[in-house]
């Protein structure tokens, strides 16, 4: 029989044990090692049955126990310590607190999956182990951010492989009380409830859990609550419920009641109301049009100004390379949505608008989350410097007339959470050595610090470990209770160690390691220097094709030619995670360039001393220097997706074979020297840029000073300078056909210029009832190549004008100073200008001379 609902009975803790439930409603514990160790030394077989977890383990541990626990002194003060540590990490200054200049007050942080721990599996990939890094990070930096989320039932899903090689599913139930959360409550002890409009006189109800991240609370909402139809109950299921409505409804209670559970827990707690919101992804993008009702409602704002000062405070991460990645939903079932009531006073045409493809060739009939996004996120950013430029390319459409690389959209790369994602052994070296555990400051490369036999001892002990984890794995999931001679010989610490996991959509190519099985299956049996590869990866429920991929791999990993040295490992989350990056040798990455938008695997890799082996996209395009790893060359040339797969393998092989081989089996003492340097210069600089303390401050000083700085400048004196610039934008996108670049005088141009002239520029206008002051004039001017196109670091002088305007036109002067050599060039345009655009070109528009 199976029960429909599970529930925790918390045993009674002593006086002496009573900071474990502090401890273990804290997730804190799961980066702290100190913490990790103190749970699991409880009961460490049971501390692995129950999926390491203090609040389960603490339900689980059983009151004997815990009776001998209270008695034993070492125990007890070892809980003591720990909690005046949880209470330090929470109380002291940080990085944030240091900081020079205006702050935000308070940062929203809206993601549709978290993925936090092992134990707490609201995440099916990177964008939500992003999301997890990033609170870890702002709560190890100190930055006042709160998470906001959904809350899934049944989380991300378990993988185990049939004999028949095809990945089966299954869906555990969550337990929010048993694993250490909270029920949001008013002072009254009642819980919040946050409820949402919809047609049909349908109401959507959700509670609110908050699980603690360390100094961030995260908020998850639940459609789980006794208010709610049936129907409505299942809204938050599970993580992306299929299409249409379903994923709608998560949507709107993400956007719409993410909002409003914010605002009830400042409330509750005092803390300021945000004034920045970020949005990872376009699924919470609903919540700009909730603060827009608010700001409508409330503080009496026309629409435009509303959107003003929504736009001011946003910040939108896009994440996705490829079209057919982006959420859309029919443009009819959104209509019906925003008729309904749910948001108050908000012009539902008007803030269609918003998401709709304008552009030729863009679908009518559906509304585009990231168009929403963007219009509504006036800071905007990619996840890597070449998922950048991409975004500027796919999404310039919104811009037109404005040149792609001036698309008002940034990028900060990616990090992950160093604390969580290098293995224990290596921190307790990195603490030896270097008195902390933090990777951005260390030196790897000094000899002195970490001797060459420490460092490979360690790498071979975290080898050791994924070896052992491999072999047990694997035997559990043959599951007749005998376990073949065979995996005894599964995998050998000696052993040149490969890894590749990821989630299997086709861009990723999880099977181009076998394009031609003869060679691997010739490098991997090698005698003398054989390589051995280990492999994990979950396809999409819905997803055949990734299911056949996964089924190829396991059927050619079970031949008995090759089984010991190829094993795919089911069930690839976060915990297997943690031991199969710092385990191997190398991190394999052969994404289809430009698809994967920045990857954060090989970078967990890379801070465990893992060398990358990579397609040069996303990150690895970035920082790849020619010693942290290897490049495969990409075949941009192929004429078709076929041959480029064959021409990429290849190079594949060939680095393994010529280059990664005789570099790892090349010893003296034992130990592989040179390999090791490689190893000693990923440590140092990859753990520097790689982490998520970095990225975190990225987004600070670039996004969400910014945004706080704008959102409170459109506040002040009644949202003033909110509604001049909702008046300002309507002005010149009304003028703006009419303005025109009417000449350029460039006669002071001699045939011979030299470095150090300064030449007058002058430029007149008609402004068509604008002023001056509405537009700048600007003077670009730098290297030109063979197309006269300017170079993009090319320099910007803003002319000023030169008297009233006659017959209506305005003239306009300045000096160029012709600073570089060669061939120059240089042109005049004309753009909005106004304190609170962020980018001169964000409006779309910009008039060039004809
Ligand atoms: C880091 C991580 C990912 C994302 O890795 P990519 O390199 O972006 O594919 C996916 N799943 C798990 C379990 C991870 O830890």
């Amino acid at each position: 029989m199976k029960a429909i609902r599970t529930f925790t009975v918390r045993p009674v803790l002593s006086e002496s044990l009573a900071p474990l439930d502090r401890l273990a409603s804290n997730w804190r514990w799961s980066w702290s090692r100190a913490t990790h160790a103190l749970f699991a030394s409880m009961d460490p077989a049971l501390w692995d049955e129950i999926g390491a977890n203090p609040a389960r383990m603490l339900g689980a541990l059983g009151q004997e126990r815990l009776d001998e626990l209270a008695r034993d002194e070492a125990f007890v003060q070892r809980v003591h310590a720990e909690d005046e540590r949880l209470t330090a990490y929470l109380d002291g200054d940080r990085w944030f607190q240091h900081l020079e200049g205006p702050k935000p007050a308070h940062i929203a942080y809206f993601s549709p999956e978290f993925g936090v721990d092992g134990s707490l599996p609201q995440y099916s990939g990177g964008l939500g182990i992003l999301a997890g890094d990033h609170l870890k990070s702002a709560s190890d930096l100190g930055v006042p951010l709160t998470g906001v989320g959904l809350f899934y039932r049944a989380g991300y899903f378990r993988q185990s492989i049939g004999d028949d090689g095809w990945q089966r599913e299954s869906y555990p139930l969550l337990d929010p009380y048993g694993l250490g959360l909270t029920l949001l409550r008013e002072s009254d002890g009642s819980p919040v409830e946050i409820a949402l409009d919809l047609p049909s006189d349908r109401r959507l109800y959700a509670r609110v859990w908050v699980a603690d991240i360390g100094r961030i609370p995260l908020l998850l909402l639940d459609s789980e609550t006794p208010s709610n139809s049936d129907e409505m109950r299942r809204v938050t299921d599970r993580l992306y419920g299929g299409g249409g409505e379903h994923r709608l409804l998560q949507e709107l209670l993400l956007g719409v009641g993410g909002v409003r559970a914010v605002r009830a827990f400042c409330r509750i707690t005092g803390r300021p109301t945000p004034d920045v919101y970020h949005t990872n992804e376009g699924h919470a993008g609903f919540q700009g049009l909730e603060r827009m009702s608010e700001l409508i409602t409330h503080d009496g704002l026309g629409f435009d100004a509303a959107l003003a000062q929504v736009r001011a405070s946003t910040v939108f991460t896009t994440h996705t390379p490829v079209p057919a990645g982006i959420d859309r939903f029919p443009r009819d079932l959104i209509a019906d949505f925003l008729a309904s009531g749910l948001f108050q006073n908000l012009d539902a045409g008007r803030a269609i608008a918003l998401g709709l493809e304008t552009w030729d060739g863009g679908d009518q009939s559906v509304f585009n989350m990231a168009v929403l996004g963007l219009h509504l996120g006036q800071h905007a950013n990619g996840v890597s410097e070449l998922h950048g430029e991409v975004s500027r390319g796919m999404f310039g459409m919104l811009w037109p007339g404005v040149d792609t690389d001036e698309v008002p959209i940034t990028s900060i790369t990616n990090g992950v959470h160093a604390p969580t994602w290098v293995h224990p052994a290596l921190k307790a070296v990195s603490e030896r050595a270097f008195g902390d555990a933090h990777t951005d400051a260390h030196d790897w490369t000094n000899r002195e610090a970490v001797t060459d036999a420490e460092l490979w001892g360690v790498r071979q002990q975290m080898k050791g470990e994924l070896v052992a984890e491999a072999r047990r794995r694997v035997a559990a999931g043959v599951g007749n209770g005998h376990t073949p001679s065979w995996i005894a010989d599964l995998l050998d610490p000696e052993v040149l160690t490969i890894g590749f996991a990821r989630r299997v959509p086709t861009y990723k190519r999880l099977t181009l390691m076998l394009r031609e099985p003869e060679r691997l299956t010739k490098l991997l049996t090698d005698p003398e220097r054989p390589v051995q590869i280990v492999i994990g990866g979950k396809s999409h429920p819905a997803d055949d094709s990734g299911k056949i991929l996964i089924q190829q791999l396991v059927r050619f990993s079970r031949d008995p030619k090759v089984r010991g040295r190829i094993v795919f490992l089911p069930d690839y989350d976060i915990s297997l995670a943690k031991g199969l990056y710092p385990g191997c040798d190398v991190w394999l990455n052969n994404p289809l360039r430009p698809l994967e938008a920045c990857g954060t695997s090989g970078m967990k890799a890379a801070l465990n001393g893992v060398l990358n082996l990579s397609i040069l996209d996303g990150w690895w395009d970035e920082w790849y220097d020619g010693e942290n790893g290897w490049a495969i060359p990409t075949a941009d040339t192929a004429s078709n997706d076929e041959e480029r797969d064959d021409a990429e393998a290849s190079a594949l092989y060939d680095l393994i074979e010529h280059q990664l081989v005789p570099r790892f089996y090349e010893r003296e003492g034992g130990i592989p020297l040179r390999w090791l340097s490689m190893v000693r210069h990923t440590m140092t600089e990859l753990g520097k840029k790689a982490t998520s303390d970095r990225m975190v401050r990225d987004y600070v000083t670039r996004l969400y000073v910014p945004a706080a700085e704008h959102d409170g400048a459109l506040r002040a004196d009644g949202f003033a300078e909110a509604r001049a610039l909702a008046d300002f934008v309507r002005r010149v996108t009304d003028a703006w056909p009419r303005v025109s670049v009417a000449g350029v005088d460039s006669s002071g141009i001699p045939a011979q210029a030299q470095a150090g002239d300064t030449l007058e520029v002058r430029a007149e206008v008609r402004l068509d009832g604008l002023s001056p002051d509405d537009v700048a004039v600007e003077l670009a001017y730098g290297r030109t190549d063979e197309d006269d196109a300017l170079a993009r670091d090319h320099s910007v002088h803003r002319l000023e004008p030169a008297g009233p305007a006659v017959d209506g036109v305005t003239t306009f002067t300045g000096a160029l100073p012709l600073t570089v050599t060669g061939t120059f060039g240089y042109t005049v345009r004309v753009v909005p200008s106004h304190p609170q655009l962020v980018s001169p070109v964000e409006l779309g528009l910009v008039t060039y001379p004809v």
